[in-house]
């Protein structure tokens, strides 16, 4: 039987306080959601004690039902030299009303005498007397011990006191922090092989990433037995972040043989990744372990040609296990098996040999000759394709559109577009202001389309590029390429021409049509039609 590693995310909580990151209550939820359908145990959402918002969230949680995690407050020890009931904080806390509870407590001598200025003693009682409180209360508590590496190379006599009197306080997890990231992960294996064999209760893990190693010190402690990790999903926090617990549960069960998650979960975590980006606002890398879009994606001839016939002569996993995919690149040097292997999906007796083979590649080295780049734009060509192998029926039709630009440029109003569409037959006439040209078409565009296809209101853009292509003599071309998501996909699309906002609209309505496409081909094969 694999050993269960207890998974403890704090996205809402330590993951809120990452630079640029704010929630609404409809975001934690929506987040909190996410993270129970995942399989996530514990979800720490938020400090009750700390802000008004976080209070309204937790009175909207009591209707919210979790289907496995258990949701967890946060706060601090009481106060010294008050008795715990009479700690607002702590108050606050029951009332929160969660299954479980984190309390976080001074581990560090330093951190003791010079920052909050108690007495050692004090501390040790402030610790034990709000853990007995919360227990004798019925709430599981599991005790962060702040500092705790760096309070261990202080007095490790002390800090291991700490954790003796959480213990005998009744905590549930005695979680150790590194609360500054500074810590190697050869010293965190040995600190918890040692305290591992001088406590009962389960250790944990809380690791942040300012050297770099969360994820390797997260691991580091749970070879040397720590059975709770606590993280980030997509490692987002305070300063460089917390260690990223996508990153930790996919090396722990397909690497080092634990029981993280139920085996068929571990396809969403990808999905959740780029949910939780999506609901978060935060432009995921595409080079983020196991769960980025760059992850599994391949561009070097012979690397491609490789991969094609044996992904693991180039990929570390299989990218389904996550439920990511494997991406060959389109450029110059990927050359006539990548594009083989993408018309296969259309048609599976097409061969590098095929007419309609060369015919597609002479249209794509046509294009690139005109300036198109489709390298990471790949659902541009999957469009391409389908037009070449005359698979394709356009979703709709642009009759007209129109851009006014004014001045002076009010917040929000630079442009106003106008566009005028036709799916089978019938004609949508649409304007909408935007935040300049492209935005004000991007908005005229979709709000007469979902009219048709509501499903496009799902499609928001992440990205949006532009590059001047130098053409020496000729006229200087743009490429632009808008990366779009519906919550479930990135995808990326490409446009070139003389004029920006026909560059745009090129891509723009590419990456529309690849989302109908997506959605039909589900509807297909949901009903077995694919
Ligand atoms: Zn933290």
């Amino acid at each position: 039987m694999k050993e269960k590693i207890i998974l403890f995310d704090s996205t809402l909580r330590d993951g809120s306080q990452a630079e640029s990151i704010s929630y609404s209550v409809g975001d934690k939820i929506a987040i909190l959601k996410a993270l129970d359908k995942c399989g996530i145990d514990y979800i720490e959402s938020g400090n009750p004690g700390s802000n008004p918002k976080d209070i309204e969230f937790f009175e909207q949680l009591k209707d919210v039902e979790m289907k496995h995690a258990k949701l967890c407050a946060f706060g601090s020890t009481r106060k010294s030299n008050i008795g715990v009931e009479d700690d607002r904080n702590i108050k606050a806390i029951l009332k929160a009303n969660t299954p479980a509870v984190a309390i976080f407590g001074k581990t560090s001598v330093f951190h003791i005498t010079d920052i909050i200025r108690t007495t050692l003693d004090e501390n040790l009682k402030m610790i034990e007397e709000t853990i007995r409180y919360l227990v004798e209360n019925g709430k599981e508590v599991t005790f962060d011990a702040e500092h705790f590496f760096d309070g261990y190379f202080l007095d490790k006599d002390y800090a291991l006191e700490v954790l003796k009197v959480a213990e005998k306080g009744g905590a549930s997890y005695l979680t150790l922090c590194d609360t500054n990231g500074g810590t190697l992960p050869f010293d965190v294996y040995n600190i918890v092989k040692s305290l591992k064999k001088q406590l009962n209760t389960p250790l944990g893990i809380h690791c942040h990433d300012d050297s770099g190693l969360g994820v390797a010190n997260s691991l580091m402690a749970v070879d040397a037995g720590a059975r709770q990790v606590q993280g980030v999903f997509l490692g987002f926090g305070e300063r460089c972040g917390n260690a990223n617990l996508a990153s930790i549960i996919s090396n722990l069960q397909l690497k080092m043989g634990y029981d993280c998650l139920p085996e068929e979960y571990m396809k969403n975590l990808t999905g959740t990744a780029i949910k939780i980006a999506e609901i978060s606002n935060y432009n995921m890398s595409g080079r983020e372990p196991f769960v980025g879009k760059s992850a599994f994606a391949h561009k070097g001839g012979m690397h491609i040609d490789a991969v094609l016939k044996a992904p693991e002569s180039f990929e570390h996993i299989k990218p389904e296990l996550v439920g990511n995919e494997r991406r060959i690149l389109m450029s110059e040097v990927a050359g006539r098996s990548t594009i083989v292997n993408l018309m296969q999906e259309i048609n599976p007796n097409l061969t590098k040999k095929s007419e309609e083979t060369t015919r597609v590649m002479n249209r794509i080295k046509d294009l690139e000759h005109q300036g198109y780049q489709f390298e990471g734009a790949e659902s541009s060509v999957r469009l391409l394709i389908r037009k070449e192998l005359n698979k394709y029926k356009p979703f709709f039709t642009i009759e007209d559109y129109k851009i006014i630009g004014s001045q002076p440029k009010t917040e929000n109003t630079g442009a106003s577009a106008m566009v005028k569409v036709n799916v089978d037959g019938a004609s949508e006439i649409n304007a909408a202001e935007g935040d300049g040209p492209v935005n004000a078409l991007d908005k005229a565009l979709r709000k007469a389309l979902e009219v048709f296809y509501p499903k496009l209101k799902e499609v928001r853009l992440v990205d949006f590029k532009v590059r001047v292509i130098d053409k020496g003599a000729t006229a200087s071309k743009v490429r632009v390429l808008i990366e779009s998501t519906d919550g479930k996909e990135i995808w990326t699309n490409v446009g070139v021409s003389t004029d920006i906002i026909e560059a745009s609209l090129i891509a723009l309505v590419d990456s529309l049509e690849f989302k109908l496409l997506r959605d039909m081909e589900e509807t297909l094969k949901t009903y077995k039609l694919l």
